[in-house]
């Protein structure tokens, strides 16, 4: 049943709903009054739980605690490691990179992607080939189609070419396993049903890095401030429960929304590849996603357009341009089925996505 008062959550790629574990954690970490930088008892005990979780995320990406830094979310991440490894070197990204990494690196060369999001490896081999100092930014998988991206392929040009390789796992962690390890990480707790608030940049190994904030010299002088507890615990939990989720349960519900969506007349990007078990991003020839939004909010579910501008209003999505669409980089939607998600929502989400594209489509 779809209620307006009680809406239907399926924007799970925008921010993951609160899962129980962090809940409880956020509340202990809010009960632990020490600054974690405190030599005291009390500082000694939030300490000792800052490191607990720095060393449970660490140790989920096969890393050792001391590659660990926490920061404010994915972005801060993403800056962060263009900060300290892109000096000096050229940079290179992918071309559906997050808008974290395009803008904190405006002037990089853009490596294109194909029509179903996968990174031209010969364009990148091409680029790597003269072994200038190089930092390579590319996503584990995509926001908007939940594209992954061939990373050990990846991984295997920049150790060819003596290349960094910072890798965006905002949305693959905790929905994926991650075996790289000679890459920094980006991370992100909400994405992961944590609290908004925390993230982590994953280092190569324990080592010194130019920081962007500098303050107290917090997170052994890679990241000044004091550092957000309760998020930091919430997300470390989130991270231990989203490893546990039975994802294929939710891939199957995946599957059931894109069966009916293009019956209906959708298309679905990047369906030939693999993608996130929760994402799909439907393209609905002829209707502006502004449109598709507005329907379906009004039918008492929160989906996403490719690309939100700030400012609310939707905007033509790069990754989807980058993809080789037109009109349909402005007329495709994403609907991303959160940990929590249940069957009967899925159904009435398709219900009202085929009343949607029988009564638009056509017009
Ligand atoms: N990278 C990717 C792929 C994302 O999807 C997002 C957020 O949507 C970010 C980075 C930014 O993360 P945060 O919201 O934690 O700053």
């Amino acid at each position: 049943m779809t209620n307006a008062s009680a809406p239907n959550y399926l924007d799970a790629n925008a921010t993951e709903p609160l899962r129980p574990a962090a809940r409880e954690a956020v509340l202990s970490g809010l009960l632990l009054s020490g600054n974690p930088s405190s030599v005291h008892a009390e500082g000694r005990e939030a300490r000792r739980c800052l490191e607990d979780a720095r060393s449970r995320i660490s140790a989920g990406f096969g890393r050792i605690s001391g590659t660990c830094v926490f920061t404010s979310g994915g972005t801060e991440a993403d800056a962060m490691a263009i900060h300290a490894f892109g000096q000096g070197r050229r940079i290179l990204i992918g071309a559906t990179e997050h808008d974290a990494v395009r803008k904190a690196a405006p002037n990089a060369d853009v490596i294109p992607v194909n029509d179903q999001g996968i990174l031209d490896l010969e364009i990148l081999r091409q680029r790597l080939a003269d072994g200038a100092p190089t930092l390579v930014c590319v996503m584990a998988a995509n926001n908007e189609t939940g594209v992954l991206s061939p990373l050990e392929d990846v991984a295997a040009l920049c150790r060819d070419s003596g290349a960094h390789l910072h890798v965006d796992a905002v949305q693959s962690a905790g929905r994926l396993p991650f075996s790289l390890t000679e890459c920094s990480v980006a991370l992100s707790g909400h994405k992961m049903g944590g609290p908004k608030g925390a993230g982590a940049l994953l280092l190569p190994r324990d080592e010194p890095i130019d920081a962007l904030m500098v303050g107290g010299g917090q997170e052994r002088g890679r990241r000044g401030g004091t550092q957000p507890l309760p998020a930091i615990l919430g997300m470390a939990a989130a991270f231990d429960e989203a490893q546990a989720q039975n994802w294929s349960a939710i891939e199957a519900l995946r599957e059931r929304v894109e069966q009916v969506a293009v019956a209906a007349g959708a298309r679905v990007a990047g369906r030939q590849v693999a993608r996130l078990p929760n994402t799909s991003c439907l393209v609905l020839d002829g209707v502006a996603a502004q449109v598709q939004l507005m329907t379906l909010d009004l039918e008492g579910f929160c989906v996403s357009a490719g690309s939100a501008c700030s400012s609310g209003k939707v905007a033509a999505s790069h990754v989807l341009t980058a993809m080789g669409e037109t009109t349909g980089a402005s007329q495709a939607i994403r609907v991303s089925l959160p940990w929590n998600v249940r069957a009967e929502q899925v159904d009435a989400f398709c219900d009202a996505y085929e009343r949607m594209a029988r009564r638009l489509s056509k017009r």
